[in-house]
């Protein structure tokens, strides 16, 4: 990142970038998270939206619901990601 941007263009920029998170790949997805840890900028919603192990976008990806969990299995490394249903 040679150019300096405010907080609100790297804002701007991520989420521009998961509008089409489905044709990112993991080397872009690690890029626009070290965007957001640079800028303090929480991605929220948007991490579920890739797997975090092997930082694929979910596309094909099998849902499940189990004791108030959302499980969602990595079609690319396998890697079940879960969290709590609010
Ligand atoms: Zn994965």
């Amino acid at each position: 990142m040679k150019k300096k941007i405010s907080k609100t263009e790297a804002k701007e920029q991520i989420e521009n970038f998961f509008e089409n998170i489905n044709e990112k790949s993991p080397k872009e997805i690690k890029k626009i998270k070290r965007l957001a840890m640079k800028y303090n900028i929480s991605l929220k919603e948007k991490r579920k939206l890739f797997c975090k192990n092997c930082l694929s976008p979910h596309k094909n990806p099998s849902i499940r619901i189990k004791n108030g969990f959302i499980r969602i299995n990595c079609g690319n490394c396998d890697y079940t990601s879960k969290w709590k249903i609010k």
